[in-house]
């Protein structure tokens, strides 16, 4: 069973790796987006780790919406209510229990992700963030490890991919052969938590 603990060490480990790839994570949203995706998620994850050390919430669900909440409030792009939604969508469907199981977590997480594709009308094959965390979910019933390797590998096959929505879908062709900045942040945000999960 999955604890308020374990949802504060992923939105930890989410935050580290975020802080370790923001500069990377720029460089990809300088061809085809305004170059800030690493600055705007360094500042939103900062704050979801201050807050969690500040209110320590005691349930998983309460810590996902006290993420999400202070990513909403805090990264002025795209992705901010985009992954505050994931968050908050995904923690109000885990209930206010004291514990979860991978099951629910799998489940919440997938209302979360549905609830992102609504706010932001991308399907898969937009080359957005939702191109990694769709076959992720999907994954997630097997193990977390499957999970990042199919963010992973979602996230790499946005490369050859032409944007269809956010800021990348204003250069039409010549969004062809690079890698989605969102898309690979996902990643890493489903990479932390099979770090939760050790
Ligand atoms: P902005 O584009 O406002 O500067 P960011 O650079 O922080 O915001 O985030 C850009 C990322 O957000 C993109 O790489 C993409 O993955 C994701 N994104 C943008 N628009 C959408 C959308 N409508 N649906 C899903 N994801 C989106
Ligand atoms: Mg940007
Ligand atoms: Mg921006």
């Amino acid at each position: 069973m999955l604890d308020a603990e374990f949802f504060r060490r992923w939105m930890t480990a989410a935050a580290a790796s975020v802080d370790r790839e923001a500069d990377r994570l720029t460089a990809l949203d300088s061809p085809i987006g305004d170059a800030d995706h690493g600055s705007n998620l360094r500042r939103g994850f900062a704050a979801v780790a201050a807050a969690l050390e500040k209110e320590a919430p005691g349930t998983p669900g309460a810590v996902l919406a006290l993420a999400g909440r202070q990513l909403i409030s805090t990264v002025g792009g795209a992705s901010g209510p985009l992954y505050g939604t994931l968050l908050r969508r995904t923690g109000k469907a885990l209930g206010d229990g004291a514990e979860v199981s991978t099951e629910q977590l799998a489940e919440a997480l997938r209302t979360g992700v549905d609830a992102v594709r609504t706010l932001g009308g991308a399907a898969p094959g937009d080359k957005t963030m939702i191109d990694a965390l769709v076959p992720a979910v999907d994954a997630l019933g097997e193990s977390f490890a499957a999970a990042r390797a199919a963010a992973e590998e979602g996230a790499a096959a946005t490369t050859p991919l032409r944007a269809r929505k956010g800021r990348a879908s204003y250069l039409g062709e010549r969004s062809i052969g690079h890698r989605d900045p969102g898309a690979t942040s996902a990643a890493l945000l489903v990479a932390a938590l099979e770090e939760a999960a050790g």
